[in-house]
């Protein structure tokens, strides 16, 4: 019998509608009743049991879960501050969204700035910045397609970062990137999700990858505000990772070039830098890199061995989780979430390009497939 035999009583089986984040957890968040709100019905992401990856770390007794942000409605756990900051800007009055991006900031953005002209604000626009050459296509053209408009700059997401910085403090536009704190209010609703999800407690170890360092941020500060509040009695230590190219953090310095195939972490001076320092500090974790073979490694087996789909910068959460089991650092009988940030198919090319599992061509007959396959 495994987790999913268990049974379910019938009064706890529902198909009800979840209303989005802010509507499900208000009486928690930086948000009045008055305030009307953009949302795509984000949150409420599966945590999946991952037997196979807790195989792979070889500790004795240990429950590795995923919560899957991949689940949300532009494909990554972005939604979850985009809907705050998108609601909250459009309160204000702002009705010209900017961002840097390297992805799915710019997808998320395009989403619920789209979202805001369906729901009356018909002269909502929404301006991304990408560093040219470094997004994965499925993110661009959600950017695209949504109806952003996209400037590539012959730059890295630092320098765009600096540069919608100063175009927000010049122009009526409201910022969007995760120094708004609007994006870290809603992100940290995952932590209350995962404790809701686990029956009340907090897991012993949460995973997450790193890049500007925004969402371990919000982690931190869901998981102390459920505590505060008495709804769980433990905190899990943080343990973020970073690419080996792109480990500001872990190195103790800005990386100027920053290069790693995990595009969504490739920030080489995180503005939540100091913030992340602090989760990992007070709660006992870690932050340390992984290098982009481990990364690799980490993403074939979350999809081939567990069946889930993400993009590479989400299997740093498990290759680090993994790097950190053979260190003997995670204790027996722990439980870990990793966090998936977003989903694979952002980024199909990279699926392509790695997997050893690849395609065969024959002609249009049932012998001529037979034989292929060595039947
Ligand atoms: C944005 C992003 C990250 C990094 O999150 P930060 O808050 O910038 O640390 C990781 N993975 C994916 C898929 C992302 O889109």
């Amino acid at each position: 019998m495994n987790f999913w035999s268990k049974l379910i009583p019938s009064k706890e089986r529902t198909t009800k509608y979840w209303p989005g984040l802010i509507n499900a957890y208000r009486d928690l968040l930086d948000i009045d009743n008055k305030t009307h709100i953009i949302s795509l019905a984000e949150g409420n992401t599966p945590l999946i049991p991952a037997p196979a990856i807790a195989q792979a770390c070889g500790i004795i007794g240990l429950s590795v879960y995923i919560k899957f942000e991949g689940a949300n409605p532009s494909g990554s756990f972005k939604d979850r501050g985009m809907t705050m900051a998108v609601t909250k800007a459009i309160s204000k009055g702002l009705r010209t969204m900017v961002c840097a991006s390297t992805g799915n900031t710019s997808a998320s953005a395009a989403a619920y700035t789209a979202c805001a002209r369906a729901n009356g604000y018909s002269d909502a626009k929404c301006i991304v910045l990408v560093p040219d050459g470094y997004i994965a296509m499925g993110k661009l053209s959600q950017a695209i397609i949504y109806g952003s408009q996209v400037v590539q700059i012959a730059g890295n997401f630092d320098q765009a970062l600096n540069i919608v910085r100063e175009l927000a403090d010049k122009y009526p536009i409201a910022l969007v990137n995760s120094v708004n704190p609007d994006r870290i209010e809603g992100q940290k609703t995952a932590a209350f999700e995962i404790c809701d999800q686990l029956d009340g407690r907090a897991p012993d170890i949460l995973c997450i990858p790193v890049g500007n360092a925004g969402n371990i941020t919000a982690y931190w500060a869901g998981f102390k505000q459920y505590a505060a509040l008495g709804l769980v009695k433990n905190q899990p230590k943080m343990m973020g990772f970073q690419a080996a190219g792109a480990a500001p953090i872990v190195l103790g310095h800005p990386v100027e070039n920053p290069e790693t195939i995990a595009t969504a972490i490739r920030i080489g001076n995180p503005a939540s830098w100091k913030m992340a320092k602090e989760a990992v500090e007070q709660s006992f974790g870690l932050i340390d890199s992984v290098t982009d073979a481990e990364i690799i490694e980490a993403y074939k087996l979350i999809h081939s061995a567990q069946g889930i789909c993400c993009e590479p910068a989400s299997a740093a959460s498990v290759a680090g989780l993994i790097k950190a089991s053979k260190q003997g650092k995670i204790e027996r009988e722990s439980t870990v979430v990793c966090v998936l940030t977003g989903h694979g198919l952002k980024d199909s090319q990279t699926a392509l390009d790695v997997s050893e599992f690849k395609p065969i061509r024959t002609s249009a007959t049932e012998s001529a497939v037979a034989q292929a396959l060595n039947l």
